[in-house]
């Protein structure tokens, strides 16, 4: 456990925060601090194959140690930490059996931690936690991912009693600021299908995520002297508003969950003569979301018309861009899996936690690149800010989750039972 605790601590410590606002690949040059030290660890524990690509895009290979055919399958993971809070100078703290009680991050800030607050504390009782000091994020997001991937390759490497095919792994810069695989090079990793060790609790497994779409609606208006305005001045702020109100007032975020869908209006600015309206769509449904994309054009149609003759042209006028799609779509016609990371789970007394993801993953965009990527818990909890944890138990068994998948994928039938396949 310690060593685990030893890597964990090694790559937290490397700050790798992403920015959204450049446009380089990695967002920023401090990644490859972390990225080159993984590709020197990668070698010496023995993997092959070993490559960075010049947008530090890691993959490296575990060889078949069996004579037979077994498909190549492969574990994903990123390491860049999200903008939303600092990861410049993480100072871990270790928790040693948890005794269930409020834990003090920061006496000097009087930052707490505690079960009356994040309940999931509790389940976690007599173990070892990672926590942060309260000044900034732990980045278990998705550095616990990348412990537990090169943790489980040096273990088969170790134990070559146990049988596994081809296994690759890869790990991506700027997956927080949605970028993580669009430099993803899938026909070189190779693989038939891969997990992104990237989920929370122990149990987690994902393969369902949101159809997400952004839209941007921009209304003109006419400014005139407000004392002289009548029946001249046309205020878009105003039309923005009507806007927002034809949207069904309960399919929000904070009205909504599991499978229910949303819009969210979350960026507005104007003036009488422009203003502009973001807002996201996001539904499990296919169907649903197209319907909302449309709802979102209706509405503008209408709008426009009513403003037909006095404002000459279309004084409105939406952009809707699709982001990212439900993996299920990609995922359920190779259903086998989800089920043998399931049976993994539950092989080794891991409860599996399968739920909707009320987001997306770089599973989801690898999925739609032809490699299917359910997602799997790296064990962390309150990701993206200071009350970020991690059980060090959780990852030894995203650890052993990812050993048993090796072996269960080189199994007659993947060890499934024969239904199932
Ligand atoms: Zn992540």
């Amino acid at each position: 456990m310690q060593h685990i605790i030893d890597r964990f601590i090694s790559y937290v410590t490397i700050d790798t925060e992403s920015d959204p606002n450049s446009q380089t690949t990695p967002s920023t040059p401090k990644q490859w601090d972390l990225a080159n030290k993984l590709v020197e660890e990668l070698k010496s524990i023995g993997l092959q194959d070993v490559t960075i690509d010049e947008k530090a895009y890691i993959m490296a290979t575990l060889p078949s140690n069996v004579e037979h055919e077994v498909p190549t399958i492969g574990f994903v993971s990123h390491f860049d930490t999200s903008p939303d809070f600092s990861g410049a100078n993480v100072k871990p703290r270790i928790i040693v059996n948890y005794d269930g009680k409020d834990i003090l991050l920061n006496e000097e800030k009087n930052i707490v931690l505690s079960p009356s607050y994040f309940k999931d504390l509790l389940q976690y009782k007599g173990q070892t936690l990672i926590t942060t000091d309260g000044n900034t994020l732990l980045g278990a997001d998705d550095k616990a991912g990348i412990t537990e991937i090169v943790s489980a390759m040096e273990y088969l490497i170790q134990n070559p009693v146990i049988k596994h095919g081809k296994i690759r792994i890869g790990f991506t810069p700027d997956e927080e600021i949605g970028r993580g695989a669009h430099h993803f090079d899938v026909e070189k990793f190779g693989a038939e299908w891969a997990y992104t060790m990237d989920g929370s609790q122990i149990g987690e497994l994902e393969y369902e995520n949101f159809n997400a779409a952004g839209a941007k609606i921009i209304f003109g208006g006419k400014s005139v002297h407000p004392g002289y305005a009548k029946g001249k001045m046309i205020n878009s702020l105003l039309i923005a508003n009507d806007f927002i109100n034809e949207l069904p007032k309960d399919e929000i975020p904070q009205e909504t969950k599991g499978y229910d869908g949303f819009f969210h209006v979350n960026h507005v600015t104007g003036t009488i003569e422009k203003t502009v309206v973001e807002l996201i769509i996001r539904d499990h449904n296919k169907k649903k979301f197209e319907k909302r994309k449309i709802l979102i054009e209706k509405i503008v149609k209408k709008i426009n018309k009513k403003f037909a003759k006095k404002f000459g042209e279309d004084i409105a006028i939406a952009e809707i861009k699709d982001q990212y799609y439900n993996m299920k779509e990609k995922v359920l016609p190779v259903k086998h899996i989800v089920d043998i990371a399931e049976n993994a789970m539950k092989s080794i007394g891991i409860k599996p936690i399968i739920k909707p993801i009320r987001g997306g993953t770089d599973g989801s965009q690898l999925s739609y690149m032809g490699l299917p990527c359910p997602n799997i818990f790296a064990g962390g909890h309150n990701f993206h800010g200071k009350y970020e944890y991690v059980p060090v138990e959780s990852m030894v068994k995203a650890m052993d989750v990812i050993v048993k998948i090796a072996e269960m994928t080189a199994l007659p039938n993947y060890g499934l039972s024969s239904k199932k396949k």
